[in-house]
């Protein structure tokens, strides 16, 4: 069958998610790509995590949004993902929860500074938040105009999506990406708890700084860039 290692990934990045404790309900999708065949590939629209399937994962042309496999209707988010694929084209995989604690920064409009070296691990800096969208950019084309008030933080601010692997949509909740779905997942867990561990940190020290510059490049450009030596050595690609 067409496609089944990426619906194959995709399926588990969506229940990982739920693994996780991240999606209550519903409220949450994961995608993939496929750059070489043009294609992403997204959980279905307001199916149970607990009856998904590889067969229900929709594939679509990341050009066109055409539906190329898969039976179902994709998830309602889609256009969303599809705009961070055509925008960010190092993104393979993008994850979306409303996760309580990156869920309450994003209703309070407010970036998650980045505290301390878990967040660090991960995201260059804070996790920015974008701006509400207009009454007009909810109205119509709401979830393509949810992607783009995203890639327009991302450019407006001058920052990397390789850097800072996700965003607060304002007044609704966290998106995460990477490099693989797997690690757009990672990403959307580590995102979650450091908003967990920001909010514990205000609580104890509401005038809290931020992690000193120094140690925040310690920590990231360690794992990621030229001068990565954490972990074991890369094989292959
Ligand atoms: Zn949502």
């Amino acid at each position: 069958m067409a496609y089944e290692k990426l619906k194959q990934r995709v399926l588990e990045a969506n229940l990982a998610l739920v693994e996780a404790g991240l999606v209550v309900l519903t409220w949450g999708n994961a995608s993939g790509a496929d750059r070489d065949a043009g294609i992403m590939a997204i959980k279905p629209s307001g199916v149970a995590y607990s009856k998904l399937t590889a067969a229900d994962i929709v594939v679509l042309s990341i050009k066109t949004g055409e539906i190329v496999d898969g039976g179902g209707r994709p998830s309602s988010d889609t256009p969303t993902h599809l705009h961070l694929y055509r925008e960010f084209p190092s993104v393979n995989g993008v994850a979306h929860t409303h996760s309580l604690h990156a869920t309450a920064f994003a209703q309070a409009k407010r970036a998650i500074p980045c505290f301390g070296t878990t967040h660090a691990d991960n995201f260059y800096g804070e996790i920015p938040v974008t701006r509400d969208l207009t009454a007009r950019e909810v109205e119509s084309d709401y979830e393509l105009n949810t992607g783009r008030v995203i890639v327009e933080r991302f450019r407006q601010g001058g920052i990397d999506p390789d850097n800072v692997p996700g965003v607060l949509l304002s007044s609704h909740a966290p998106f995460a990406w990477g490099p693989t779905p797997q690690k757009a997942v990672e990403n959307a867990i580590v995102l979650e708890f450091s908003s967990q561990m920001a909010l514990a940190g205000l609580a104890i020290a509401p005038d809290m700084k931020p992690i000193p510059a120094y140690l925040l490049d310690k920590h990231f450009l360690r794992k990621h860039g030229p001068k990565a030596y954490y972990g074991q050595p890369k094989t292959g690609t």
